[in-house]
């Protein structure tokens, strides 16, 4: 084994021992099973000792090839060395103070390189949260403090998170909604554009969703419209070009606070900082987490100084919110993504992934669509000819990956989009074996 084949001490390779799950993680299974609630749900039944570098290791010894980075968290790779060091140096001074009672530097470190990095070159300010779902629900508390307004508007087929709120703001029922409602009020869900689906340019698809806010709720009445650049849960779904700058603008002139959730495509994940900037639209607002921190808890809103300013001192907060063993994780990270330049990395696996997967496309005939950007690349499975949705074929496809060594995560409103987020810091000769056993899968499973 060269050492370039070895991150973190471990292998860069596939690797069976064991079936899939192995009598290690069947036993483990067993207690969860008795200790967890089952309404905690897993792609896989495996249980996992080491990550690093584009693979995670269970317990049994099976070296699977990671193409879903903990649903892109680890885009630096799982316990990055820069990002280990700076959490253990960190919690051997001090574990927590609240920073609500007593500050810390790197709090502020995390701030400005967010206030620096997210798109726009006005004056912004940040505050510092733990989940994704808490960064939203922050983002509508001040849109709607500062313009005094009360409706939100989302859109079809998104994902926000799993909270009141923003189940309410989510757009699927199963598995995320179905029987924790009543849910909360004032949220708006609004077409789409979908260029697989609809056909339709951006602007025609932005013209048809702003003439329904302006119809059905008036523009005067909506303190916030919250969009995914590109949608995660939902299918990977790009808007087609010019929807999302219409929206801005419609935005901009209806006093609207413009907020972009970037909690899944930020952070390099798109070949970009944020997938905003494909588009060169400014938002007044974005919503950060997921692959801030090397797979530390930690999650961010970032905006307009005046609208951020707007809000009473201890209106928002929280008891772990920026917590400093996070903070310390988030600034090694940004570290690794400069240093390391993950925006181009993101950009390559787009480059070797996509005419690989149009090549599958082509010969299987079941997949209707190849999209996404940089390293959050999907395919869409689809009924031969049609665009009719075929979730059990995605299913079957996503099983005979995992049975082979390769982690697969599915998404979509109709369960039928195969997703992949690597780590950006996968080596090419993993991306490559992976890519070979996701076109193996889809001979087998139409054969
Ligand atoms: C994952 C996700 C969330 C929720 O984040 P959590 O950390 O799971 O609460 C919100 N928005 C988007 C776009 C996401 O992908």
């Amino acid at each position: 084994m060269t050492a370039e084949n070895l991150i973190n001490g471990i292998p860069q390779e596939r690797r069976l021992t064991t079936a899939i799950p192995g009598p290690k993680s069947l036993d483990m299974q067993k207690r969860r099973v008795s200790a967890v609630s089952g309404g905690v749900g897993m792609t896989l039944p495996i249980f996992i000792e080491r990550a690093g570098g584009g693979v995670v290791v269970d317990v049994d010894g099976n070296s699977m090839i990671d193409m879903g980075s903990g649903i892109a968290v680890t885009t630096v790779g799982n316990a990055a060395t820069e990002v280990a060091a700076a959490v253990t140096e960190q919690v051997e001074r001090f574990t927590h103070t609240c920073f609500m009672v007593t500050q810390y530097e790197n709090y502020v470190d995390v701030c400005e390189a967010l206030n620096r990095l997210t798109p726009g070159d006005h004056e912004k300010r940040s505050a510092l949260f733990n989940t994704g779902a808490e960064a939203v629900e922050n983002a509508v508390k001040i849109a709607r403090h500062y313009t005094k307004r009360q409706a939100v508007v989302v859109f079809e087929h998104g994902y926000h998170g799993r909270t009141n709120l923003t189940m309410a703001m989510t757009g699927k029922n199963q598995p995320y909604k179905q029987g924790f409602g009543p849910f909360a009020p004032e949220i708006y869900r609004m077409p789409l554009s979908n260029p697989f689906h609809d056909g339709l340019s951006g602007a025609d698809a932005a013209k048809h969703a702003i003439s329904r806010i302006e119809k059905e709720l008036g523009a005067g009445n909506v303190a916030a419209i919250v969009i995914e650049p590109i949608q995660g849960e939902g299918g990977f779904i790009v808007p087609a070009q010019g929807f999302l700058p219409a929206l801005v603008k419609f935005a901009n002139n209806n006093g609207i606070v413009f907020v972009a959730d970037e909690v899944q495509t930020g952070f390099c994940r798109t070949g970009a900082w944020f997938a905003c900037e494909h588009e060169g639209i400014v938002p007044d607002m974005i919503t950060t987490a997921k692959g801030i921190a090397g797979g530390l808890p930690l999650a961010a809103v970032t905006g307009r100084a005046e609208i951020m300013d707007a809000v009473h001192a201890g209106g928002l907060g929280g008891t772990y919110g920026g917590n400093p063993i996070a903070c310390a994780a988030a600034m090694a990270s940004i570290g690794i993504m400069e240093q390391q330049d993950l925006n181009a990395k993101a950009k390559n696996i787009e480059n070797v992934m996509v005419p690989r997967l149009k090549k599958i496309a082509e010969d299987c005939g079941v997949i209707g669509d190849v999209r996404g950007r940089g390293a959050m690349i999907a395919v869409e499975i689809t009924k031969p000819g049609t665009d009719e949705p075929d979730p059990d074929m995605t299913g079957k496809v996503a099983k005979l990956c995992h049975s082979e060594g390769v982690l697969v995560l599915t998404a979509g409103t109709y369960g039928n989009v195969l997703r992949f987020l690597p780590p950006l810091v996968m080596p090419e000769h993993l991306l490559d074996d992976a890519l070979t056993i996701i076109e193996r899968a889809f001979k087998e499973a139409t054969a």
